[in-house]
């Protein structure tokens, strides 16, 4: 057996509402074998892996694996469960495992957990993976040289050195607990906490407001030791040298014994402590580096104060002496007396840190601290300030209560208990995605910055920040991230959902279009059922108490409500729809609920019995004078979007009377004029959206004035593109033929299809070929007479509009036809 690959899903995926690595593996020598094939295989790996004893399969109960070996199930499923118990004898808790098989004869994805906070780069899935074919096929062969014991070693070392830290452990932790979105940037313990402008950065104990000149100031022990002193803080006596000279003078000043430390470095570094000579101080100095800083070394205890925004949140008393750095340490936060709690938070703010270790030398924590008095020799006072301070002492200090202070550092970045989130929608669907997520955006932007992601592009406020498909994970988290951000809309692609999972956990609302056959045989989508799944996987990521926006008018999209996953009661559904008397849109309205329709020529919000008329078919920009029913469709939910992100109605109308589509949404219904004729630029590319195209054109100048240049991306299964020639056959008698995105094909592959198919419905037909899209837009044009209309489809609409602006095309009035 061998893996074949590895791919990681960050986010919700199909599988699972949690992270996932799918590997496909190749059975090899296995292939076509069960485990019943092989005598004593299952008492020999359960030998090997016990655990395996416990492991349920689906709906199962413990035990369900083992039964299954014995009757017989294939390595794969063997292989995804040995996976599972590896990683969980290293301490990598998961459960979740899948194995489906894949197209080819001889492989299978298998699916399996990954733990939240482990790197979005890590190579543990991959090794356990390759650790669990091995195991497999050494238990398969009676394999004497397989070392399990060993093996676990390895990937244990590995999990160790890729984890993060305890602080930025708890960090997560208590951002998680509190809804906060987290992400890890890489290996790296680099954190980012909530979304757009609520998103917060930290980074081991400093955070993106830490202060840089806070930090050196900090790392600078005679530079605070000034500044504290100036501001009057009891400051331990002492001084910087960097001559042996200066040091010993130093010491005859301050008087035995005196700590010597590098003047720079980490608390605990390169220090020297008890000295009682002049000799003593001089080797400590070389040892140091040369650049240190000397003190009096008072009686007394080392405490450490950890002061996170202004407060203290916990005290620990280091314990063994501070030269084995970090100590033992006794938890001491209940014992701090106000006066060293007042002190530690102005030492904090002075030095200008919002999460700082003050290190004091005093005699006991409890007792209060005299005023600073330049007369008097001090009996205690503040050693040094650390930035970015370890937390391990006050997570689990080896005496006293432990403090959650990671949850302390979540609070202080997210006051008023925020969830550091801001309003999202996702969109998803066959067809109409970008139109409706753009259009939803714009009605978004009149108050706000907006973030969009859309299979053309993303775009922050309105300004393209980069080009090409962005309905993936990466798309998401690209604007979900910006700082300037203060809502989101989100095409959802299918394709890349499947093959990267959600870049979010969860939105506020989720708007499905429609569903239809369109991409039917792409990843794993081979029925509608799959499809449907898919689209069930951004409806379920609406948060409780959400906005469902749904299309009434699609069976598809109407049985989502009812897959118990989807958990629509949780949430709030408002359908749109443009047949007002659908049973289900009177039976949600009659139950008090809210719907956005089509009712007698206007675009209505109805909810319960009230009606507010909106804004008339006939005035929806891209919507042809009402002609283009989708377009009123996609305009309907939009504004049920929009207003369920919270958009004021007026807002909403205002907005959109000022969407402009060939501009905001080219490419999409762009209607040009070249010479006489009219050309409409569109994207259609599944039989829903070629009908859907076809009746506008057909309403508005009659089936007979309507011919098209035609390209379909070939990445569509053969019988998908024969109902796109069905449409095509059905809806015109001019048709021009050109290779756009050939998607895996031979070039002439699509065309040729689809002319076959044409014909077989209707043999009369004479489709044209073209080799490019320059040349099918002038053979079509060639083709048509003054007054007709082109439908020329195009994926990519820059690229279409170039064509007709160098064929002299200008905008076509608003009336048109
Ligand atoms: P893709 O999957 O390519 O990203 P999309 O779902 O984002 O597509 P749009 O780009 O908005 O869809 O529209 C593509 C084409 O689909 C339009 O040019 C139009 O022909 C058609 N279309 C748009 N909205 C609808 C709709 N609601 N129903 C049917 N067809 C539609
Ligand atoms: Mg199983
Ligand atoms: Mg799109």
């Amino acid at each position: 057996m061998k893996i074949l690959s590895v791919r990681r899903l960050r986010g919700p995926n199909v599988y699972l509402a949690r992270p996932v690595a799918v590997a496909r593996l190749r059975l090899d020598e296995l292939a076509g074998q069960e485990t019943t094939d092989l005598a004593g295989f299952p008492e020999r790996l359960l030998r090997a892996l016990p655990g395996l004893a416990e492991h349920r399969c689906a709906a199962g109960g413990p035990g369900e694996f083992v039964s299954r070996m014995r009757v017989g199930t294939c390595f794969g499923h063997v292989t995804e469960h040995v996976c599972v118990e590896l990683s969980r004898r290293i301490g990598r808790e998961v459960s979740f495992g899948r194995t489906v098989a894949s197209a080819e004869p001889g492989q299978y994805d298998l699916v399996v957990e990954c733990p939240v906070d482990e790197s979005p780069d890590s190579t543990l899935p991959a090794e356990l993976l390759d650790a669990a074919v091995e195991a497999v096929t050494s238990v398969a062969a009676v394999l004497p040289d397989f070392d399990l014991a060993q093996r676990l070693a390895e990937l244990a070392a590995v999990s160790e050195r890729q984890a993060t830290g305890p602080g930025t452990r708890s960090v997560v932790a208590a951002a998680r607990r509190r809804g906060i979105p987290v992400e890890r940037y890489g290996d790296l313990g680099l954190l980012r906490l909530g979304w757009g402008n609520r998103r917060r950065l930290a980074w081991d104990a400093r955070t993106d407001r830490t202060s840089g000149v806070g930090v050196d100031i900090a790392g600078d022990r005679q530079v605070t030791r000034r500044l504290l002193a100036e501001a009057g803080v009891p400051v331990v006596p002492g001084g910087a040298a960097n001559t042996a000279e200066q040091a010993v003078r130093l010491f005859n000043r301050l008087g035995a014994p005196v700590v010597v430390k590098a003047r720079r470095g980490r608390p605990g570094e390169g220090i020297a402590l008890d000295l009682g000579t002049p000799d003593e101080v001089e080797r400590a100095f070389a040892a140091a580096g040369g650049d240190v800083v000397v003190e009096r070394q008072l009686p007394g205890r080392d405490y450490r104060v950890l002061v996170v925004a202004d407060a203290v949140v916990a005290a620990a008393e280091r314990m063994a002496a501070p030269s084995a750095r970090g100590g033992a340490s006794r938890d001491v936060t209940d014992r701090v007396h106000p006066d060293v709690a007042r002190l530690c938070r102005r030492v904090a703010a002075l030095v200008g840190l919002d999460i700082a270790g003050v290190d004091l030398r005093l005699a006991d924590v409890a007792e209060p601290v005299p005023a600073g008095d330049p007369t008097v020799e001090p009996a205690g006072g503040v050693v040094e300030v650390t930035a970015a301070p370890g937390l391990l002492r006050h997570l689990a200090p080896e005496q006293g209560p432990a403090r959650d202070v990671g949850d302390a550092i979540v609070r202080a970045m997210f006051p008023g208990g925020s969830n550091g989130r801001i309003p999202a929608a996702a969109v998803t669907g066959t067809n109409g995605k970008t139109s409706v997520a753009r259009l939803a955006a714009h009605l978004l932007a009149g108050t706000q910055r907006v973030g969009l992601t859309t299979s053309d592009g993303v775009s922050i406020d309105g300004r393209l920040i980069h080009r090409g498909d962005a309905t993936g994970p990466g798309a998401a988290q690209m604007v979900l991230g910006d700082p300037g951000v203060q809502a989101v809309v989100l095409e959802t692609g299918r394709g890349a959902t499947v093959r990267g999972g959600l870049g979010y956990d969860w939105t506020d609302v989720g708007v499905i279009t429609n569903i239809t056959a369109d991409h039917l045989g792409q990843d794993g989508a081979d029925s509608i059922e799959d499809r449907v799944r898919v689209e069930a996987l951004i409806a379920e990521r609406v948060r409780d108490g959400g906005t469902l926006v749904l299309n009434a008018d699609d069976p598809w999209v109407r049985g989502l409500v009812d897959l118990p996953r989807v958990r629509a009661d949780r949430k709030r559904v408002v359908w749109f729809g443009l047949d007002p008397r659908h049973p289900v849109l009177t039976a949600h309205l009659a139950g008090g609920g809210t719907a956005y329709l089509l009712a007698d020529g206007w675009l209505v919000q109805a909810t319960g019995a009230r009606r507010t008329p909106l804004v008339r078919a006939a005035d929806v920009p891209g919507a042809f004078g009402g002609a283009a029913g989708y377009a009123v469709a996609n305009a309907l939910a939009a504004l049920a979007a929009a207003r369920a992100l919270g958009t004021a109605q007026q807002t909403a109308l205002a907005r959109l009377a000022e969407f402009d589509p060939p501009r905001h949404n080219p490419g999409r219904g762009t209607l040009l004029r070249v010479g006489e004729v009219s050309v409409f630029v569109d994207d259609a590319r599944d039989p829903a959206a070629l009908a859907a195209v076809l009746r506008t054109l057909h309403r508005l100048w009659g089936a007979e004035r309507c011919l098209a240049a035609v390209t379909l991306p070939g990445d569509r299964r053969d019988d998908v593109l024969a109902l796109c020639a069905q449409v095509l056959a059905d809806g015109l008698t001019r048709v021009v033929l050109y290779d756009g995105e050939l998607r895996g094909r031979a070039p002439g592959e699509v065309p040729a299809l689809v002319e076959r198919e044409m014909l077989a419905r209707r043999p009369e037909l004479t489709p044209v070929r073209a080799g490019s899209d320059a040349q099918a837009l002038d053979a079509v044009l060639r083709l048509a007479q003054p007054g007709d209309v082109v439908l020329l489809l195009h994926g990519h609409a820059d690229a279409a509009l170039g064509l007709l602006h160098g064929r002299g095309a200008r905008p076509a009035e608003a009336g048109l036809a």
